[in-house]
């Protein structure tokens, strides 16, 4: 079985301890390539740095906490992106959190953000990787507003109507490890062709088994869910998804076992 983890924090504070046995972890479970993503530029740096660890594995997405707000830092996370360019897959994650801003006042500044780097990532020619937590309407709405589609919902936890209204459009859909025990992830999965799914870890969190640290070996509980949900295999579930991330982030042409 070979996966793809399109998305996960593999430079988080709670790998530091042990993140080489958790890439072999991996490795040994079938992991092919892990997209690791990251919120502000001090966590863009490690990604990075544990990017060039381990090459043509793990690969880079820079992004922005959708709870940050801050014009200035935005502005210079691009810049870091445009320096980057080379070195990264995507840009992500990005979006709006309306589970943790609640103010109207400042998710109208998420909304504008989120629209700038749409556009940011247009011109870059970039794919996108989008957070939505309690906001899967409004960023699908802003979304389908643009022509930009390549566009990854990462642990869409929004209405179904809304998902595969985006699905039709070209958008994909990355279901966590946490499927596993969800039954809105469970209900995203039936509703959505497997054309359009990607499989996820979102380590260190959304782990299958509750209150655990999540790890990307962990994806196969992801497979076996899905699998059982749509009546097909395991390894068709697998081969499917791995085509789509790979397709998605571009990853044929890079250098893959
Ligand atoms: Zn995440």
């Amino acid at each position: 079985m070979r996966l793809v983890d399109a998305h996960c924090h593999l430079q988080d504070e709670e790998f530091d301890q042990d993140r080489d046995y958790v890439v072999e972890r991996a490795r040994e479970s079938g992991v092919v390539s892990i997209v690791t993503s990251s919120l502000n530029s001090l966590d863009a740096s490690k990604a990075l740095a544990v990017g060039r660890n381990y090459p043509d594995y793990v690969y880079v997405c820079i992004g922005s906490n959708p709870s940050n707000l801050d014009l200035k830092e935005t502005s210079y996370l691009m810049s870091i992106i445009e320096k980057h360019r080379s070195s990264i897959v995507g840009v992500g994650e990005v979006g709006l959190d309306y589970y943790w801003v609640r103010e109207n006042q400042y998710r109208e500044i998420q909304r504008s953000l989120f629209r700038e780097w749409i556009g940011f990532v247009e011109e870059l020619r970039l794919p996108l990787i989008v957070h939505s937590r309690s906001a899967g309407k409004y960023a699908v709405q802003i979304l389908l507003e643009t022509n930009f589609r390549q566009v990854l919902m990462h642990a869409f936890d929004g209405r179904i109507g809304w998902a595969t209204k985006a699905a039709r459009e070209g958008v994909y859909f990355s279901i966590p490890t946490s499927v596993w025990h969800s039954r809105q992830k469970q209900k995203l999965v039936k509703e959505l062709p497997l054309d359009s799914l990607l499989v996820e870890s979102d380590s260190p969190v959304l782990s299958p088994i509750k209150e655990k640290r999540n790890e990307p070996a962990n994806l196969v509980y992801a497979v076996r869910k899905i699998a059982e949900l749509k009546g097909v295999s395991e390894d068709e579930v697998a081969e499917k998804t791995t085509v789509n991330a790979r397709k998605f982030f571009n990853l044929k042409t890079r250098n893959l076992q």
